[in-house]
């Protein structure tokens, strides 16, 4: 998942991107308010983790405005504050969740994992596509009980597909999805993750089927055929 953290205390920005790079996310990190509200209208986005206090644009404004877009992006406020008030504030403006500082990482761990599970798999644990399930805040998947092994990129392009279920997404899409700012994922590096994924799904029952000129598809293997097996060609 891609997520953008919006935090202009550096120890607090640092503790919660390294916390969550570690959980295998794509991660974006600014600390004023303008830029987030720039960032948030370039880049799509999978969660925003957003601090009030800011530099500039207020965090709360950040907010108004990334709601009165209508997006339905999940975001956890990070507070200073903590009275009845500034929390029913927070909600009303359109928060999903929020955390008073300080906190201990493993509640912000907990709760980007429920934030993420509510938007991906409508609150759902899991993921299934025929034999396959994907515990996607948990990064791990098993065709039937057996857990499958893969790296954290192997896991990103598996989880950025099964995000929308037969819908193709293309290979722009899943540069986004895989890739911060300071990252850098080629179009051969895209390709060679695509063709370890799909070894890796060989007898899983899903594959990841090439719609030329428009990207990929996660989607069951039909009966009585055998998986697609053609290379990883650039499509565009
Ligand atoms: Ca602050």
């Amino acid at each position: 998942m891609r997520i953008l953290i919006v935090e202009d205390d550096p120890a607090i920005a640092a503790g919660v991107s390294a916390a969550l790079r570690q959980g295998g996310h794509a991660v974006d990190h600014v600390s004023d308010g303008g830029t987030a509200d720039t960032a948030l209208r370039d880049t799509p986005y999978d969660l925003l983790v957003l601090d009030l206090g800011l530099p500039g644009l207020d965090g709360s404004e950040v907010l108004h405005r990334l709601r009165r877009r209508g997006t339905s992006l999940p975001v956890l406020v990070l507070t200073a504050r903590d009275d009845l008030r500034e929390r029913v504030r927070v909600l009303d403006l359109g928060a999903d969740d929020y955390l008073v500082k300080p906190f201990a990482l493993a509640e912000f761990e907990a709760r980007v994992r429920a934030l993420l599970r509510r938007y991906t798999t409508q609150g759902a644990p899991e993921l299934a596509i025929g034999r396959l399930r994907l515990d996607l805040p948990g990064h791990r998947a098993w065709v039937d009980e057996t857990p499958l092994e893969l790296t954290a990129r192997e896991f990103g392009l598996l989880e950025a597909l099964a995000a929308r279920p037969d819908r193709v997404t293309s290979r722009s899409q899943l540069i986004e999805a895989l890739c911060s700012w300071d990252e850098e994922l080629t179009d051969n590096g895209l390709d060679i993750a695509i063709y370890r994924l799909r070894r890796k799904l060989a007898e899983s029952g899903t594959q990841v089927r090439t719609i030329r000129g428009l990207g990929y598809l996660l989607e069951e293997v039909p009966a009585g055929s055998a998986p697609a097996d053609e290379p990883a060609g650039h499509q565009r």
